[in-house]
């Protein structure tokens, strides 16, 4: 009989939505708003620091330091210290990572062991599930839930809420971690410090670790306040803070993320690095770096981009708001993050038989359906959760606004056509 090849780790986790959905989307031409990322220009600043790594210093084409360019590990220390009101050291508690993506797969290889248990509130930014079982662990999922609006109107991501009950019966002496997710992707949820004062009480009962994945923490709307768990009493010595300057930056192709924590998690961490990707591109930490130091400079100042990208966003977000209602998609106003979710569930009454594989969940055939006869691709909400859940969470898709005016207009035009096939 020939050899399995593949490891039995890979079981079920074969298929990715990223993979299949961007494909379709470039397949079919249609106005992309599905896979997340900004389709114009990072800021001057961070373009030119990325050129001025590239032609300023020949070392920066070499090797640098394995846990992270010196530069960038204390710009990391020194700006997050502040906001965290926390000791910084750049050798001891950071991590550079290609992307959020290798900041979460590293925690997740260092901490969790076969038969651990990792409490994961749906819907949740979808890698969190095979990261888990990759490692050997056992995911257990606590759904947030809606509480609609009684005035009739839209509904926030306010709304979706932890119960309390439900969550700390979730927490068993197997719970090795919980991952928080705030601004959350697929729903913006920007979580209250009253949630989070929950969430770190049951870590700290449970003597659990708090994976807090923060990549959004910029992209906050209408006020809201982003709060980093970490900086609450008691969580910092349990809690790995995990940034990307990606979506920071507006630049996704750069792949720099990093790993904030105390030393006595982060040595893990640095022994999974050290013996994987070790070292991470040099000129893209570079020009991290040196953004990072430029926003330092400008802290909470109208010329700072981490002020001018919320608002821009937010009006990208508002002007999304208005364009989906025109044909019956019923937005939930995301507080956070460059997402929003919308409600199909008037379509899935008057279509029910979408085409598509029998068991396809209804919003994976709506977005098919949506990208081939309407030119606007998204994603489904669905993927955003487990299994079993799937079902009961497959009336929502998912739009990305934080995209050019041309696209939020190409996104219009295909719209208004829309809308008019729909009037008789
Ligand atoms: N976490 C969340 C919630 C995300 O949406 C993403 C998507 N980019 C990541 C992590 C990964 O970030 P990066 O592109 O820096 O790897
Ligand atoms: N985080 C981005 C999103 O949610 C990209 C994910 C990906 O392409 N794998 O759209």
């Amino acid at each position: 009989m020939a050899k399995q090849l593949q490891a039995r780790r890979l079981d079920g986790i074969d298929k990715n939505p990223w993979v299949e959905l961007t494909k379709l989307a470039s397949d079919y031409g249609s106005v992309n708003l599905g896979q997340g990322f900004p389709d114009f220009a990072p800021p001057d600043f961070a373009v030119e620091a990325f050129q001025r790594a590239l032609s300023e210093d020949y070392m920066l084409n070499q090797y640098t330091k394995a846990f992270g360019y010196p530069p960038l590990t204390k710009i990391l220390a020194s700006f997050f210290g502040k906001l965290l009101g926390q000791e910084i050291h750049p050798l001891k508690n950071v991590l550079v990572t290609v992307g959020a993506y290798g900041a979460l797969f590293t925690a997740f290889q260092a901490l969790v062991d076969e038969g651990d248990e990792v409490i994961i509130i749906e819907p949740f930014f979808d890698c969190y599930e095979p990261m888990t079982l990759m490692a050997g662990g056992c995911p257990v999922f606590v759904p947030l839930k809606l509480r609609p609006s009684q005035d009739g109107g839209l509904d926030s991501s306010k709304n979706w809420q932890l119960d309390p009950t439900e969550l700390a019966s979730k927490f068993t002496s197997r719970t090795k971690a919980l991952v928080l997710n705030t601004p959350n992707n697929p729903l913006g949820k920007v979580f209250s410090r009253a949630e989070l004062e929950l969430v770190a009480s049951l870590c700290q009962q449970h003597d659990v670790v708090c994976i807090s994945d923060e990549v959004y923490q910029w992209l906050v709307f209408d006020g809201n306040q982003h709060v980093s768990i970490a900086s609450l009493p008691g969580m910092w010595h349990r809690t790995l803070t995990i940034g990307s300057a990606g979506k920071t930056f507006s630049a996704t192709g750069w792949k720099v993320g990093w790993v904030l924590g105390p030393d006595h998690l982060v040595k893990h961490l640095h022994t999974v690095h050290q013996n994987s990707v070790y070292h991470c591109p040099t000129q893209a930490q570079a020009a991290v770096a040196l953004s990072l130091e430029r926003e330092q400079q400008h802290f909470g100042q109208p010329s700072s981009y981490f002020v001018q990208l919320p608002e821009v966003t937010q009006h990208k977000r508002d002007h999304m708001i208005r364009s989906l209602q025109s044909v019956g998609l019923r937005p939930i106003i995301p507080q956070g993050s460059y997402f929003l979710i919308a409600d199909i569930s008037d379509f899935k009454s008057k279509m029910p038989n979408l085409p598509g594989a029998t068991n396809e969940a209804y919003d994976s055939r709506f977005v098919k359906w949506m990208c081939r006869n309407k030119g606007l691709a998204a994603i489904p909400v669905s993927i955003f959760y487990s299994g079993p859940h799937q079902k009961l969470f497959d009336h929502y898709v998912r739009f990305c606004f934080i995209k050019d005016e041309a696209t939020l207009q190409a996104m219009d035009e295909k719209l208004q056509k829309w809308k008019a096939e729909l009037t008789p």
